[in-house]
C-alpha cells in the first residue's frame, strides 16, 4: 500500500461541492481583491481564534512582517525567534527591517525555550516571535511575563497552529498580535497563498489594515508607507467554506496521532508529546529516530512517504550563516535536525492507511532495539 505524505487532490475532491459553491458565489459578485468575502472571513476567523480582529493578507510570511510593523517594530530593531523553524519566519522578520536573533528550543517540545531569552536580550531587542511549531503552542506564559517586564512585543507565528490551545486559549489570542498562513498544506489552507494577522488590539488591527493596502486610509490618502499584501476574495470564499470543518479535521488529526503514539509506545522512536494544558493540532507528526536513514528506508519499503521538517537549522543555511549567535549555543536545534522525521498525518488519510502506518511503526525498528 502507498501512503503519500500529503494528497491535496484528494482533499479537494472530498470538498469539491463546497469549493464550487464558494467560487461560484465570488464569480457572481465580481469582486476579486478584499471585499465582502474577505470581510466575512476576517470576522469568522477572528471569532475562531477568540480575538476581536483578523486582517487578511497575501501570505503567512507577510503576516509576520505586517504584524511586527503593526506592533511598532522598526528598522534596526532586534527580534528574537528560534533556530528550529522554517525560513519564512526569518524572511518575515527581515522584511520588517529587523534583525532576527536566534535562540535554541526546548528538547521536549521543539519550541522556544523561555529560559534562554534573558541571555539573548540587548538594548535593541523590541519583539519576540515564538513559533508554535508542528501544531503545538510554545510555552507562552514566561515569554509574556518577560515581555511585560521589558516592554517587548510578542508576535506569535501561528502558521502551523490553527486551533491549537494553551491554558484553554487559542493560538493567536495571547500575544500582541499573531500571524497565520493559509498556504494549501496548513491545517486551514486556501487554494493558493493567503495569510492573516490577528490581534485583540483595535489600533494594531487598524495599522495592519493600512500596511497591507499601500498605507491608504481613504481613497488616494496615504497616511503610512505600506505595501500590497491583500487577501483574494476567491481564497477568502474557499477559506470560509473550510473553516466550519476545521475543528472536525483537527480532531481527526488528533485521533490519528493517538493511533501512531500507541504504536510507538514500546519503540525507541520517540513520538511527539502533548504537554499538559496544551492542545496539539498535529500540523505535522514529527518523531525522533536515532537511526533516521534506516527508519525512513524501512517505511519507504512499505510504501510510506516521510519528510523532514526541517533538515537544516536557520543559522546553518548558506544564506543565514551571519545569524549564528556569538557565545550562545543552538545545540538542541542542531541535534534535532539530525533525528526528526515527519510521518504522513492529515485528515484525508483513510482508515486502512492509518492502520498500515501504525503496523509499520510497531514492526520497525526491530523488537531487539526496544528499551527494557
Ligand atoms: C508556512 C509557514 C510560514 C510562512 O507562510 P507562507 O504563507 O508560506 O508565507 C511561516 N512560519 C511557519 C512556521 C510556517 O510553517
Amino acid at each position: 500500500m502507498k501512503v503519500p505524505f500529503l494528497d491535496l487532490a484528494r482533499h479537494v475532491e472530498a470538498n469539491r461541492t463546497d469549493f464550487d459553491e464558494a467560487i461560484e458565489r465570488t464569480l457572481r459578485e465580481g469582486r476579486f481583491v478584499l471585499g465582502t468575502e474577505v470581510d466575512r472571513f476576517e470576522q469568522e476567523f477572528a471569532a475562531y481564534c477568540g480575538v476581536e480582529h483578523a486582517v487578511g493578507v497575501a501570505n503567512g510570511t507577510e503576516a509576520i512582517t505586517i504584524a511586527l510593523q503593526a506592533v511598532g517594530v522598526e528598522p534596526g530593531d532586534e527580534v528574537i525567534t528560534v533556530a528550529n523553524t522554517c525560513v519564512p519566519t526569518i524572511v518575515g522578520i527581515e522584511a520588517a527591517g529587523a534583525r532576527p536573533v536566534l535562540v535554541d528550543v526546548d528538547p521536549a517540545t521543539y519550541t522556544l525555550d523561555p529560559s534562554l531569552l534573558e541571555a539573548a536580550l540587548t538594548q535593541q531587542t523590541r519583539a519576540i516571535v515564538p513559533v508554535h511549531l508542528y501544531g503545538q503552542c510554545a510555552d507562552l506564559d514566561p515569554v509574556l511575563k518577560l515581555a511585560l517586564a521589558r516592554d517587548l512585543r510578542v508576535v506569535e507565528d501561528c502558521a502551523q497552529a490553527h486551533g491549537a490551545e494553551i491554558g484553554g486559549r487559542r493560538a493567536g489570542s495571547l500575544g500582541h498580535a499573531a500571524a497565520f498562513s493559509f498556504y494549501p498544506t496548513k491545517n486551514l489552507g486556501a487554494l493558493g497563498d493567503g495569510g492573516s494577522v490577528v490581534t485583540r488590539d483595535h489600533r494594531t488591527a487598524e495599522r495592519a489594515r493600512l500596511l497591507r493596502n499601500y498605507g491608504e486610509r481613504e481613497r488616494f490618502e496615504h497616511v503610512v508607507r505600506g505595501r500590497n499584501s491583500r487577501l483574494d476574495s476567491l481564497q477568502a470564499a474557499v477559506l470560509r467554506a473550510k473553516l466550519p470543518h476545521l475543528e472536525t479535521w483537527n480532531e481527526r488529526r488528533r485521533e490519528i496521532a493517538a493511533v501512531y503514539g500507541e504504536a510507538l509506545a514500546f519503540s525507541n522512536v520517540l513520538p511527539p508529546v502533548e504537554q499538559p494544558g496544551r492542545r496539539h493540532v498535529y500540523h505535522l507528526y514529527v518523531v525522533r529516530a536515532l537511526e533516521r536513514a534506516a527508519f525512513r528506508a524501512a517505511l519507504a519499503e512499505r510504501g510510506i512517504e516521510t519528510a523532514v521538517h526541517y533538515p537544516t537549522p536557520i543559522h546553518l543555511q548558506p544564506a543565514y550563516t551571519d545569524l549564528r549567535p556569538q557565545g550562545r549555543k543552538l545545540s538542541v536545534s542542531e541535534h534535532l535536525a539530525a533525528e526528526i522525521v515527519s510521518l504522513p498525518l492529515h485528515p484525508d488519510l483513510h482508515e486502512d492507511e492509518v492502520a498500515h502506518v501504525a503496523a509499520a511503526l510497531r514492526e520497525i525498528p526491530s523488537p531487539s532495539a526496544t528499551p527494557g
